[in-house]
């Protein structure tokens, strides 16, 4: 499949005329061949209209239709062999390998989602009988199920330009609801999300679904993002990228006539803490763990491990020791983009010239180009409560290791600290006490929580959490990777006393579509 340069519009594709963009490889610091060109308001109007158009026929699809479409999506993109990845290194630098495992997550996702929407239990079908004989006043029959929300805008990010991006979680997840997706593409990978964008046309044709059901377009800078957002027929948006982009969505969708959730996945620094006992025991293990983890895919993970949280004592100078060596011995790889490459630069520049942060190890330097070398921090526990900056995520592979005199400093840092997609605790046998401890404010501050792990490597399955209170997301009761990704794009509607032959199917007395339900508080067949 060739790249163009064009947006996809429904059915059509389309060369914008809104200016002309180029993608860029960063490790030649060079701007690829083929120009692009940029969508205008009117095209986003455009897409918009379809994917209203086609959203009652896209959601009354059968369930099976939907499902066989996400499998054609995995399908295609598949097909899309070897030209897909080497395009994605080219726009990302991304590893081979790196990306190759990142298409089979995307590809199971799909695939999770197609199972997901055939099972039926989404749909959380509840019935309860009517109770005409009830006193002082009957009861009406009352039937819930849940129905999607309508044209959602997708985001896609940076950082995966496959997984979270036109054919991501955000895009499967609402699809499986029943949504309309229109993808404004990531500018970092313009070619690849052409790519997967023209696996997802051809998808919706081959399953003889309405064209608007999918659309992408291309804009430079902010203002179609900001147009896709604020159009009318937009019910719902999903974000993956900068704290400052998720909140300027968030604003515009705030002041919209009709305002719409923006589930927006912003910054999260992942606390990892070594409890004395694993310390002791696994001290230096750890800290090489850690430091891989850190270091992986150049530090560019949301559940990258950016602080460390240590009790002083006797074991914690090995930890130190070991992790600014295994540090040391890392060295400076080529980032994302120029931008991202220099926000790390400043980051790391910030934090070094901080009064009361003592910098342990870095990296070796290369010429690379955009390339960030990683740098390793120690602080106090009164030093990082003190100072919002050093709470601040720093996109790469730094972290801080704050070290806490006592107790009572760790559960006080747990509870300082803003919301998080992940906090980790290493634990031996000892130190369940102090884990019963900091576990409640845990709870409360993260959305997934592990025991003698690292963060980054985030499964696709039906338990996984990937959210948590702000600023780590928009929407704490919300994840954007696993099966419940779905839930935010659907809303419950409830009948009352609709005569059979205008019930859904999904709550008909005879259960068609043999679902699990809930009727009259009991969950089964019936
Ligand atoms: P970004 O700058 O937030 O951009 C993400 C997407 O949102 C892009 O398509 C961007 O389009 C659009 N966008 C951003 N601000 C907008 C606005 N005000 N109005 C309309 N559209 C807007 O994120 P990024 O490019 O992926 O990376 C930049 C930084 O984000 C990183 O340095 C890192 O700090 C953070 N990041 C976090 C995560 C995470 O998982 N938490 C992942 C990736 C990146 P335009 O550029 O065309 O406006």
């Amino acid at each position: 499949m060739q790249i163009t340069g064009e947006m996809l519009i429904g059915g059509a594709s389309v060369r914008g005329a809104e200016g002309t963009m180029f993608a860029f490889d960063p490790a030649r610091g060079t701007a690829l061949e083929l120009p692009f060109g940029a969508s205008s308001a009117d095209d986003v109007d455009r897409a918009c209209r379809l994917a209203h158009a086609a959203f009652d026929a896209f959601r009354a699809a059968p369930f099976e239709t939907r499902a066989r479409f996400l499998e054609t999506i995995a399908e295609n993109i598949l097909a899309l062999g070897d030209a897909l990845i080497e395009r994605a290194h080219q726009e990302s630098a991304l590893p081979v390998a790196r990306l190759e495992g990142e298409r089979g997550r995307t590809v199971g996702q799909l695939r999770l989602f197609a199972s997901h929407i055939r099972d039926g239990r989404w749909l959380a079908a509840t019935i309860d009988s009517a109770q005409p004989e009830r006193k002082p006043l009957p009861r009406a029959d009352l039937r819930l199920q849940k129905i999607p929300v309508g044209p959602v805008a997708v985001f896609g990010a940076s950082n995966f330009p496959l997984a979270f991006s036109v054919a991501g979680g955000d895009t499967a997840s609402a699809f499986a609801a029943g949504c309309p997706v229109i993808v404004k593409a990531h500018p970092a990978h313009l070619g690849t999300s052409e790519l997967v964008g023209r696996a997802i046309q051809q998808a919706v044709r081959a399953c003889g679904l309405p064209e608007g059901t999918f659309s992408l377009v291309i804009g430079a800078g902010n203002a179609i993002g900001e147009a896709l957002v604020a159009h009318p027929a937009i019910k719902a948006v999903g974000f993956t990228g900068s704290r400052g982009g998720g909140l300027a969505l968030m604003d515009i969708a705030a002041k919209r006539r009709e305002p719409i959730p923006v589930y927006a996945e912003m910054s999260s620094i992942n606390p990892f803490f070594v409890l004395p006992g694993a310390l002791a025991k696994r001290g230096a293990e750890i800290a090489r763990g850690f430091v891989d983890s850190l270091t992986l895919g150049v530090g560019q993970f949301c559940t990258n491990p950016g602080l460390v949280v240590v009790l002083d004592g006797p074991d914690t100078q090995v930890f130190v020791d070991a992790a600014a060596q295994a540090l040391g011995q890392k060295g400076a790889q080529t980032m994302l983009t120029a931008g991202i490459a220099a926000a790390y630069a400043n980051g790391i520049a910030e934090r070094a010239a901080g009064a009361n942060v003592c910098a342990l190890a870095r990296g070796a330097d290369t010429d690379a180009k955009s390339a960030a070398c990683p740098a390793l921090f120690a602080t106090t526990q009164q030093a990082f409560v003190s100072d919002p900056q050093l709470e601040d995520e720093i996109f790469g592979p730094t972290s801080l290791i704050v070290i806490c005199r006592n107790v009572d400093e760790m559960i006080a840092l747990a509870e300082h600290v803003g919301g998080q997609l992940t906090a980790t605790l290493h634990v031996e046998a000892d130190d369940v006490a102090l884990a019963r401890r900091l576990l409640p404010t845990l709870e409360r501050k993260a959305g997934r929580i592990l025991a003698n792990g690292y963060p980054t490597g985030v499964e696709v399955s039906h338990a996984m959490v990937h959210g948590g209170p702000f600023p780590a997301t928009s929407d704490p009761r919300m994840t954007s990777v696993g099966a419940m990704a779905i839930e935010r794009f659907l809303r419950p509607v409830c009948y009352q006393d609709l005569p059979a032959e205008l019930l859904p199917p999904a709550l008909q007395d005879d259960n068609p579509l043999d679902l699990w339900r809930v009727r009259d508080g009991r969950l089964g067949h019936g």
